[in-house]
């Protein structure tokens, strides 16, 4: 790893959201830039409701490279931007911004990130997979759009509030069979599909004993994914590897959303190992 130093030829960096001080992304980037040599820093900017236009032309007039944008700025950010890239504007959500040369482009990495950390973690081949998703928030429907381009051959959608996943299959069935259900038919399908993703917060800290679905239904047959990444592994993906399935946390997705900006920014592949490395580390400090 070379030298790090900052000075006036320092190229900038950035996450804007609200709120921001927990965010992973400040050590995970600039862990990236140094394993790369680049002479880079990124920094979090707390950027409150009715400030976002002001932030994105501070991107331009301050010539900032590139930034990440998070909650709860995901969607009025693209009324700001010059393009957005197509996977992004399907998704109706920005994640990453790459400032090229004043023109700023909107991409959304989340759903990829997703899917590249699932496929190179438990080997799946996506192509002709049935899958059941517990969940229509916001990272639902990048997930599930990233699962359907990648050939998943249907969809379930499950969610305690059922119209919310008839509504996300409704749009999913533009790219691959998709189908919205009430929690309480999980028990109907489960035996169908080989892949089944939480989307929903069920399990997240403080809430650490809850599990999104009745986990005795699980088995060999079937991998799980859980997008919670605080406890690094859930009780959900306990219990699943206890019954024999494979099992995939949510760390892989942040950090391959991350990997993708830091790769739309830069041009370089991204220093995996060493990115998972330090924000591994921070869980344990
Ligand atoms: P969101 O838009 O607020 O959606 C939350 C989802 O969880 C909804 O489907 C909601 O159902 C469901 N839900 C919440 N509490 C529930 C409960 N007690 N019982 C059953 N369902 C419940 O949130 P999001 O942005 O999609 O994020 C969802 C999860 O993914 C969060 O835990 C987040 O941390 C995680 N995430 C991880 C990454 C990563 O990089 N690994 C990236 C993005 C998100 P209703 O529709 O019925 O309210």
């Amino acid at each position: 790893m070379s030298e790090w130093k900052l000075d006036s030829h320092t190229i900038m960096y950035g996450v804007f959201g609200d709120p921001v001080r927990h965010s992973k992304s400040p050590i995970m980037l600039n862990r990236a830039f140094r394993e790369a040599g680049l002479n880079a820093a990124y920094a979090a900017f707390h950027i409150l409701p009715g400030t976002l236009k002001d932030a994105v032309s501070g991107i331009r007039a301050l010539g900032f490279r590139g930034v990440n944008v998070t909650i709860p700025h995901k969607v009025e950010l693209m009324s700001y931007l010059d393009e957005i890239d197509e996977g992004a504007r399907e998704i109706g959500a920005v994640n990453t911004v790459v400032n090229d040369g004043g023109r700023l482009i909107g991409y959304n990495t989340d759903g990829i990130g997703y899917v590249r950390s699932l496929k190179e973690e438990t080997g799946i081949d996506l192509r002709g997979k049935r899958v059941l998703m517990l969940g229509a928030g916001g990272a639902a429907r990048g997930v599930g759009y990233a699962l359907a381009k990648d050939g998943a051959a249907r969809i379930w959608i499950a969610n305690r509030t059922r119209e919310k996943a008839v509504e996300l299959a409704d749009y999913l069935a533009r790219h691959t069979e998709a189908r919205g259900i009430g929690m309480d038919e999980v028990a109907g399908i489960v035996g169908e599909v080989d892949l089944i993703v939480n989307n929903t917060s069920v399990g997240m800290h403080p809430n650490v004993n809850e599990v999104p679905m009745d986990t005795s239904l699980l088995g060999e047959r079937h991998v799980v994914s859980d997008l919670v990444y605080n406890p690094l592994i859930t009780k959900f993906l306990n219990d699943a590897k206890a019954r024999g399935a494979v099992i995939h946390g949510g760390l892989g997705m942040f950090i391959y959303q991350g990997a993708y900006a830091f790769e739309y920014w830069t041009g370089l592949p991204a220093p995996i190992a060493a990115m998972r490395d330090v924000v591994e580390q921070s869980f344990k400090e």
